[in-house]
């Protein structure tokens, strides 16, 4: 018989959101009267924006014409796609070349590991969104889990003591870093100064940055950098992953694109480009046609428009829920929240408790889900994660029942 790929031996069971998702199940099993809201899964609820639609419903229907039908595009996207992306977003910081359209941002960083292979060196930030270390893990970059983490990951804590920025110096050299800023869990966004650390540390090191920009859009801090190319020498050691998921509510819609800089080489001199480009024409078949022109509308005028309407009512939503979590009884506890306003998740610490404890109370006594921190790593231990996705009135909701949460 064929033996089973040992990253898949490797994982560990228990992904977490399966785990919350079946807690939920059981605690509405056994009260089937309660009245469940999540604040659990980092989800968009708000519907598609209209100019954006109406871009999508027609490049639709004139697929169902013998004049507007096409079949498989340039599997890299659509040119006029990667043009609009390189102008809108990086100015001045990478061309149309370097800008890849993809089925979203999940699957370029699993695929991403196919580029780098068994051999290399991972560092991730704890606590870190799950694939950047499930990923590795399947591919063999990284070996059977302990306590202290899989084998052949370097964990950089992120904790309320560094400002939830890590310390490099234990990464190897080599390694491929993968940095999510504003980051899931902990909504932490890095300024220039930080950024500015990493990309030094990576030049010097031989390491490749795997940037994540997903919440990019929920930046409102006008000094915070929205890209890695705003920071110098970021061109020779980074990748950039994005996504229009959290900026246009595209999570079901599917697309993202990755920016791969021309200078950024391999030891050999060999351009990642170059490998990248064969991964996405030979792996990849390009993004959807009809998604594509969502895209497009998305960054026009009136489509720009319509994202910052829509991630400014998550950041309401957002606004609501940090003045819930920093109420008196909260405050009493000893709770504190992390929210710079800058991300749609609030990553808040309940001291001297377990993350899985936390959860279940809340779950028990006001009948809202949340997502454990010690989910995304060791270091979100004790910590609890709101998402502020979700229906204004749901939120709203949530917040009065958690007004009256008692938590000691
Ligand atoms: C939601 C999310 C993504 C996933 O993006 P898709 O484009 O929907 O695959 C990527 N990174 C982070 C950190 C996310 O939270």
């Amino acid at each position: 018989m064929i033996e089973r790929n040992p990253g898949f031996s490797n994982l560990q069971a228990g992904y977490l959101f399966p785990e919350v998702a079946k807690r939920r199940r059981e605690y509405q099993a056994k009260h089937p009267d309660a009245k469940i809201i999540s604040l659990g899964i980092g989800n968009t609820t708000e519907p598609l924006t209209p100019h954006i639609t109406k871009a999508m419903v027609d490049y639709a229907k004139s697929l169902a014409t013998a004049k507007g039908y096409s079949g498989y595009g340039d599997e890299q996207g659509l040119t006029e796609l990667r043009e609009k992306i390189a102008n809108v977003y990086y100015p001045k910081m990478a061309s149309a070349d370097e800008v890849f359209i993809s089925d979203g941002a999940k699957c370029d960083i699993a695929r991403i590991q196919t580029l780098f292979g068994k051999k290399v060196e991972v560092a991730v930030q704890d606590p870190a969104y799950p694939v950047y270390v499930d990923g590795s893990v399947v591919v063999g970059a990284a070996g059977k889990a302990s306590k202290s983490g899989y084998k052949g990951i370097t964990y950089l804590p992120c904790t309320a003591e560094n400002d939830f920025f890590p310390d490099f110096s234990k990464v190897k050299p080599d390694s491929l870093i993968y940095f999510c800023s504003p980051n899931n869990p902990t909504g932490a966004a890095a300024t220039k100064a930080q950024l500015k650390k990493l990309v030094d540390f990576a030049l010097k090191n031989g390491c490749i940055i795997i940037y994540d920009a997903a919440y990019f859009a929920f930046i409102r801090n006008p000094k915070l950098p929205k890209t890695i190319y705003e920071i110098p020498g970021a061109r020779k050691c980074a990748i950039e992953i994005n996504s229009f998921s959290k900026l246009a509510g595209f999570t079901g819609v599917r697309l993202g694109w990755s920016v791969v800089p021309s200078q950024l080489k391999f030891a050999d001199g060999t351009p990642v480009k170059q490998d990248w480009n064969r991964v996405m024409t030979t792996l990849f078949n390009g993004a959807s046609n009809i998604a594509q022109r969502g895209g497009l509308a998305a960054l026009d005028e009136e489509g720009l428009k319509e994202t910052k309407g829509l991630v400014d009512y998550y950041l309401e939503n957002a606004s609501l829920m940090k003045e819930t979590l920093t109420g008196p009884n909260f405050k009493e506890a000893g709770v504190k929240v992390f929210y710079t306003g800058d991300s749609p998740y609030l990553w808040v610490q309940f001291p001297g408790m377990k993350s899985w404890d936390v959860f279940d109370r809340i779950l028990d006594e006001c009948h809202v889900v949340t997502t454990p921190g010690s989910g995304f790593g060791p270091a979100g231990e004790s910590y609890i994660r709101f998402s502020c996705f979700g229906h204004r009135a749901d939120i709203k909701e949530a917040c009065k029942r958690l007004s009256k949460f008692i938590i000691k």
